[in-house]
């Protein structure tokens, strides 16, 4: 298959043809159909499987139609990872003048707040720290009342570290009729259970 089979703006296909992404991976050639169709997906992919574009793009296209407040949370276990995500989003979403934040430990959190008061596109965030901002701040889980995606990346790696009060507290500040995508590059148990209370029906990929 090819970009252009798989539901993409022009815009998509041509910044990922900058970037020298020309033939989707089939991580990408199976979910991006069905994330721009409104599905949940669970991919079991490993880092360097295009996993990050699989859910990027059809992020960025859907955020293209209405770019209206915090549109896209993303979480992630560590710092580098975050920052990583942060760089392919922001290079995905140049044409967009995308808006996105990282929201980490060891940075400052009154500038964390303030950033996320400006209502950026997308979130990236470790669990940690996203609990604190949204506790300690009265008007924080009201910034997430309307997102569209949640995305858990690296989910196994995430409920390794054993953030699962910390998600809570986020999947509380998320509407209910947002659309959930995790990733993984194992298939646990544990992940099995953060499907269940985290998504709805999910369409089920493994690379
Ligand atoms: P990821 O698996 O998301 O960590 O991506 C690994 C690397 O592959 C990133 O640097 C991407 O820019 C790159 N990449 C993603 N999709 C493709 C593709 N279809 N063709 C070539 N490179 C890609």
């Amino acid at each position: 298959a090819e970009f252009s089979d798989l539901g993409l703006p022009e815009w998509a296909i041509h910044i990922c043809k900058a970037l020298g992404i020309t033939r989707p991976t089939p991580v990408q050639q199976h979910c991006i159909p069905r994330i721009l169709a409104g599905d949940d997906v669970l991919g079991i992919a490993q880092t360097g499987s295009g996993k990050t574009a699989a859910f990027a793009l059809p992020i960025l296209s859907r955020l293209a139609e209405n770019p209206y407040g915090i549109f896209s949370l993303v979480i992630t276990p560590t710092r580098e990872l975050a920052y990583q995500l942060a760089e392919q989003f922001r290079a995905l979403g140049s044409p967009l003048h995308l808006r996105c934040a990282v929201v980490v430990g060891g940075m400052d959190m009154i500038t964390q707040a303030k950033a996320l008061m400006q209502r950026p596109h997308v979130v990236i965030a470790t669990p940690g720290r996203l609990k604190v901002l949204l506790e300690q701040n009265p008007d924080m889980p009201a910034v997430f009342s309307r997102a569209k995606f949640l995305v858990l990346d690296e989910a196994d790696r995430v409920l390794d570290v054993g953030f699962e009060e910390e998600l809570k507290v986020v999947f509380e500040c998320l509407p209910k009729d947002r659309q959930t995508l995790l990733f993984s590059a194992t298939m646990t148990s544990d992940l099995q259970t953060l499907l269940e209370v985290s998504a709805n029906e999910a369409y089920f990929f493994e690379a």
